[in-house]
């Protein structure tokens, strides 16, 4: 059989808890005495194995971000914004290097419209037995108007977003600059969440493709009905003006 789909087991799904929308749930993150299947950790970023792994033939694992249930990441101070990403990319990456799954995922979900179901800032590892995502990605995914750049990493606004309206593009061709990804990805967040259209839910989304590790920001909202009846994406057509406004919030200025 193709792999085109991955199987989502319903049943078990039903089970998950559900602190985003139901605030006076207890929460599962901040209960550490009680976690199991502890994968890693380093000062209160903990990873480990997902209790719930709702979709066949893979491997899933969450890291924590913080011991705080309340912190998000637009807030996080640099040195732990830092030690986080270093922490999340290495253990990816291992996971990729493995060589016992086809691809392996990492992103993150954030608020009520980003398919999330637990508040705790956490983000997400799983490793694919027998899919390959990359199948599904392209360059032009990547492609924008420029924002800034640094010395082997650079942010763009999507001018192909693979399902529309804003996505943003970090691009990262120097694994040593991780730091300044992690940077600009806050930056980035913090727009988001702060500045743009009374936005409260992101995702993150991390790729490999050519060496490069390129990540995907993307303000959530309900998804346009365009895209889910025909498979059209929309670009806005005043993406200038939107990169205008980070670059006099954020850039300009630091
Ligand atoms: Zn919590």
């Amino acid at each position: 059989m193709e792999h085109t789909h991955l199987r989502f087991r319903s049943t078990l799904s039903r089970t998950k808890p559900e602190s985003i929308r139901n605030r006076e749930a207890a929460c599962p993150f901040c209960d550490r005495e009680n976690l199991t299947d502890i994968l890693g950790e380093e000062g209160p970023i903990l990873w480990l194995k997902n209790k719930y792994p709702v979709l066949e033939n893979t491997y899933p694992t969450v890291i924590i971000e913080t011991d705080q249930c309340d912190e998000e990441l637009s807030g996080y101070a640099k040195e732990h914004l830092h030690s986080l990403f270093r922490f999340g990319i290495h253990k990816w990456l291992e996971m990729e290097e493995s060589g016992e799954f086809q691809s392996v995922l990492f992103f993150k979900n954030h608020g009520p419209y980003s398919g999330g179901s637990i508040h705790h800032a956490h983000m997400q590892i799983i490793g694919l037995d027998h899919y390959d995502y990359v199948q599904h990605i392209q360059d032009r995914d990547f492609v924008g108007v420029l924002i800034d750049r640094k010395q082997g990493v650079e942010c763009n606004l999507s001018t192909y977003p693979r399902i529309g309206f804003y996505e943003f593009n970090v691009i990262l061709t120097d694994l040593q600059q991780i730091p300044d990804l992690a940077d600009y990805v806050q930056m980035l967040v913090h727009y988001t969440l702060h500045h743009f259209r009374g936005c409260s839910s992101y995702n993150l989304f991390f790729y490999r493709l050519d060496g490069r590790i390129l990540v995907k920001v993307v303000p959530r909202y309900v998804t346009s009905p365009l895209y889910v009846g025909y498979g059209i994406p929309q670009v806005p057509n005043n993406l200038e003006e939107v990169v205008k406004d980070i670059q006099t919030r954020y850039v300009l200025h630091s």
